[in-house]
């Protein structure tokens, strides 16, 4: 058997942070895939193509790369970028002109918002920021003043009061505060995907911090990872176009007054969510996947099924701080559990 140069080993697949990892290809040996990374967003940044040994699939990759390090810089809230530079004129209640590219994610954002019923809510940069998880580093210490997050949820920022003059935005809300910390990386996905798809090379893999876009024959074998410890909740093939994207209570913390702290928080009570552990959507969009899991994190056990409905995300597992999880009737027939276990701990619905 041909052994693929830059293919990731299990090992190294395993190390990446949250989410779902690439497993090692056992399909046929006649492609090779071509491999670069970088560190981006905080965590490992993979583009990946498969092809014939012979073709020049480099050119491609560097593009594809430059393109998320763009992002990268510009869409970050806590970066002095494009979206940085929104932020200060929306706190000085000034009107602000942005690129083509950000005024779509912002459109796309508020479709999303509303079609989560609040629960995916980019305006909530204000609250991110009390929480401390605008930091790079997560340190412990303190809760956030109650007179601060009331304040903010009495503001109740949302997408829908940004008003649009042309290219320029503004809001009445000084506290609305944009932050895609939960959509952007979905966005640069799909961006990615329609990148490598426009230059002829239909099957590649994008692997953003264990967020994942796939096309391409024959499918790519995915692990979902075990958020509560090193290992696999179960593996699947991916079909076609697909994106497989978590959400993570587990991943980024903080602990306050001696409680563990979810950088996800809940817009409703300017919290953070409590009651999901995990949440994975697979969608043709990652974008809608990246907003999905999120909301659906944040809705919890007993509202997760009523919001992905209203979100049209199908495939769908969830899984609680007891260890046991659900996944969509969609979704259960592809999971190949990583041990007996996981099979008796998630159930369809
Ligand atoms: P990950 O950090 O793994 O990408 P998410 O996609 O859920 O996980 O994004 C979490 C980030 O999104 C947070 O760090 C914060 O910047 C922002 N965020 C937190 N809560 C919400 C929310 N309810 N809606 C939208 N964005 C949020
Ligand atoms: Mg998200």
């Amino acid at each position: 058997m041909r052994h693929r140069a830059t293919a990731p080993n299990r090992r190294d697949a395993l190390a990446a942070l949250a989410g779902a990892v690439l497993l090692p290809w056992a399909g046929p040996a006649a492609a090779e895939v071509r491999h670069e990374r970088h560190f981006l967003f905080g965590s490992p940044v993979d583009v990946m193509l498969r092809q014939a040994p012979q073709s020049p699939a480099e050119p491609a990759l560097a593009r594809v790369m430059r393109g998320l390090q763009h992002i990268h810089v510009q869409w970050n809230a806590w970066k002095p970028g494009e979206l940085g530079r929104i932020n200060q004129a929306l706190r000085e209640g000034r009107s602000v002109t942005a690129s083509p590219a950000l005024r779509a994610m912002i459109r796309s954002a508020a479709q999303l918002e509303q079609a989560s019923a609040g629960f995916f809510n980019p305006a909530i940069g204000g609250a991110v920021q009390a929480w401390g998880f605008h930091d790079d580093v997560m340190r412990d210490g303190a809760r956030p003043a109650a007179a601060t997050l009331a304040a903010w949820r009495d503001a109740a920022p949302s997408l829908a009061q940004i008003e649009w003059r042309g290219d320029a935005l503004a809001s009445r809300n000084a506290r609305l505060q944009l932050d895609f910390g939960a959509y952007a990386k979905g966005v640069a996905i799909d961006r990615a995907l329609d990148e490598f798809a426009a230059r002829g090379q239909g099957d590649a893999l994008v692997n953003l911090g264990g967020n994942l876009g796939a096309m391409g024959a024959p499918g790519w074998q995915i692990g979902i990872r075990d958020p509560f410890g090193e290992g696999l909740v179960a593996s699947l093939a991916t079909q076609g176009r697909e994106a497989v994207v978590t959400s993570g209570s587990y991943e980024r913390f903080r602990v306050l007054d001696g409680e563990r702290c979810t950088h996800i928080l809940d817009p409703f009570r300017a919290a953070p969510a409590a009651g999901l552990v995990s949440v994975t959507v697979l969608h043709r969009s990652a974008a809608l996947a990246d907003a999905a899991a999120t909301a659906l994190l944040v809705a919890g056990p007993q509202r997760w099924r009523a919001v992905a409905q209203r979100l049209g995300a199908t495939q769908v597992l969830a899984i609680g701080p007891d260890g046991r999880g659900v996944a969509s009737a969609a979704l259960m027939p592809r999971l190949q559990f990583a041990g007996r276990d996981w099979q008796r701990r998630i159930t369809a619905v």
